[in-house]
């Protein structure tokens, strides 16, 4: 199998089989993610004990970019601390090409071969409209861990 036609069957079982919908078992920070470009919507609610994400509830509706980022995003930071999240943040940005500083330690050829299914959004790239749509749920993770405590 083709290497894009492997990342679009990634983004398509994240699409139409997301992950982590269901709702926290306790009460977390919340942030809502709109892309009025697109007309993608995101809700999504952590909760954060101790500089750890322990659980993810992530719900919306888009494009298959947006909704399966933020399906793989969930997957991506669940357990992960603050910090891990940062780096993991920094390593989707710099695969995407979004307003990167410095080297974030990526193979050139492959920058995405670090990040598991995200991986599979590094496509997006060629279509700049879309970015947005890929990001969306990394700009909505950023304001709900700054809503946590
Ligand atoms: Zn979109």
């Amino acid at each position: 199998m083709a290497l894009d036609e492997l990342y679009r069957e990634v983004i398509l079982d994240h699409y139409r089989n997301p992950r982590n919908r269901q709702p926290l078992g306790a009460p977390g920070a919340h942030a809502d993610g709109h892309n009025p470009l697109c007309g993608d919507e995101i809700s999504l609610d952590i909760l954060v004990v101790d500089d750890t994400v322990t659980e993810v509830s992530i719900v919306g509706r888009g494009c298959s970019i947006s909704q399966s980022s933020a399906s793989m995003m969930s997957e991506a930071i669940k357990g992960k601390t603050r910090a891990e999240i940062a780096e993991l943040t920094g390593r989707f940005k710099a695969m995407m090409d979004i307003d990167t500083e410095g080297d974030a330690g990526l193979d050139p050829d492959r920058p995405g071969s670090v990040l598991g299914d995200l991986e599979a959004l590094q496509g997006v790239r060629k279509f700049p409209v879309r970015i947005k749509c890929a990001n969306l749920a990394w700009t909505t993770l950023e304001e709900a861990l700054g809503e946590a405590k």
